[in-house]
This record gives structure tokens, sequence and C-alpha cells, in this order.
């Protein structure tokens, strides 16, 4: 349900009160389309990400659809259908998974629209669906991250930004996860930025691949293209 949106971000800089993190940075995403954003350790991935939802404040501008960001606050910017979902599993422990899953779609549907955009997660992540009624606490770090997901799913936005969803998850768990975010963003046709260390895992659901180091855009390719670099993942990528 729902479509992606189109993201153009241009001349993007964020500074911390030192040199800028980013300065400058021009990127660009079709509408529906899966990007991953590469880059070692401090290349400013997650600084990226969070510029985009206005969590950090920067310079430049951030257009969704053609409509201007820059000075939206994050929850305008969610209303835009722009959504983030954070490093560090941030579900919320007390609450089940299905209070979860319903905080998601609270602001974005009522009543039986909610219970479908849910209905539809549950789909999506079998492991879920069997783990209804569990805290956020009980679950494992695959849950927890499929629940982190999942919620900002129900929310059905035109544009998803995921700061490493590969962290600290098995292997096999993760290419759970980025099978079930393909599927997702395929069924949708919703724009994603996947930003990861995992570049394996992410340049195998991403159509485009884009490294950043230090601030700047150093490769802008399709997916098989950089996956099949070697010299280029020895350079900016660590292996
Ligand atoms: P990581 O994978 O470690 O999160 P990253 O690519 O996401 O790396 P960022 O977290 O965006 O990189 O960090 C980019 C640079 O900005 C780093 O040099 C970092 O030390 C600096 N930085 C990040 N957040 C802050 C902050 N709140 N205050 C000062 N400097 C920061």
């Amino acid at each position: 349900t729902g479509t992606g949106a189109s993201l153009e971000i241009t001349g993007l800089t964020v500074g911390y009160g030192g040199a800028p993190v980013l300065d400058g940075l021009d990127l660009r995403l079709d509408a529906g389309e899966v990007v991953a954003l590469l880059g070692a350790n401090g290349a400013g991935k997650t600084t990226l990400l969070r510029a985009l939802v206005g969590l950090v404040p920067a310079a430049g501008s951030v257009r969704l659809d053609g409509h201007e960001l820059a000075g939206l606050r994050t929850e305008q910017r969610a209303r835009r259908a722009l959504a983030l979902v954070p490093d560090g599993q941030s579900v919320v422990a007390e609450l089940t998974v299905d209070e979860n899953l319903r905080l998601g779609a609270l602001w974005r549907h009522r009543g039986a629209a909610r219970e479908a955009a849910v209905a539809e997660v549950y789909d999506l992540f079998e492991p879920l669906a069997r783990r209804r009624v569990s805290a956020g606490h009980q679950l494992s770090g695959g849950e927890r991250q499929m629940l982190a997901l999942g919620r900002a799913l129900v929310a059905e936005p035109a544009l998803l930004a995921l700061d490493e969803p590969s962290l600290g998850l098995a292997p096999l768990v993760v290419a759970h996860l980025m099978e079930v975010l393909r599927d997702a963003a395929r069924q949708r046709g919703m724009t994603v930025l996947l930003a990861e260390q995992n570049v394996t895992g992410a340049l195998s659901v991403a159509g485009r691949g884009v490294v950043l180091d230090l601030g700047r855009i150093v490769a802008d390719a399709p997916a098989a293209t950089l996956a099949a670099d070697s010299a280029l993942r020895r350079a900016y990528l660590g292996f």
C-alpha cells in the first residue's frame, strides 16, 4: 500500500562544533529505489540519517517528493511519511510486541485500518506473530530488530531510513531481515536508504550503493558493481 517518495539531498552540511562531518553532500534517490549507504565507522552514515529526519541541525536542502523538509521538526517529517529505524534496536522494552506495533501505527491509522496494518507486519515477520504477547525485553536481538522494522512499516513510510539493522545479529538472522526488507520495499514501492557496515547484506537488498568516507561520497554505483570492486572495498570498507 502507499508508494515511495523521491529524495533529493543537496549541499547537506552538518558539524558538531568542529570541522563539518558532512560537507555539502549531494544525494538523490528515485521513488522506490533501495540504496545502501556504506562506509567505515565514523564515515558519517548515522549523522546523515539523523540530519534527514531532523534530529541534528543541518544546512542545505532535503526534499521529499519535491517538498522541502529543511526547518521541519522530526514529527512533521514523520507526517510527510519519512521514518527512521535507529540503531540499537529501539523497541519499548516494557510493552508487548503487539503494543509496540500499535504504537507505530498510532498517528497513521485508526480502527480497522490499524488492525490491517499490524496484521500485514505479522504476515511479513512470522517470528513476531508467534510472540505477540511477549514483552520487548523478552525478545532475542533478531526479534527486536524485526520489531523495530515492523513498527516503522505499520506507519507505511514513503521513505524508510535504517541505521545498521544487522548490528549484533547472527548471519542467518541478517539474511532473513534483509529478505523481508527487500519484500516489503518491493510490495510497497517504498524508497529505502539502508546504512550498513554489513556490505554483503546491504548490497544483497539494494539496487545501488553509495560509499561515504569522511563525510563525502566517494563511490556511487549499481550494487553488483560495488560488490565486485575489491579495490574499493579494501580502500573504504575494510575488507
Ligand atoms: P558509526 O558506524 O560508528 O555510527 P557513522 O558512519 O555512522 O559511524 P557518525 O556516527 O555519523 O558515523 O560519525 C561521524 C563523525 O561525527 C565521527 O567522527 C564522530 O566522532 C562524529 N560525531 C558523531 N556524533 C557526534 C556528536 N554528537 N558530537 C560530536 N561528534 C560527533
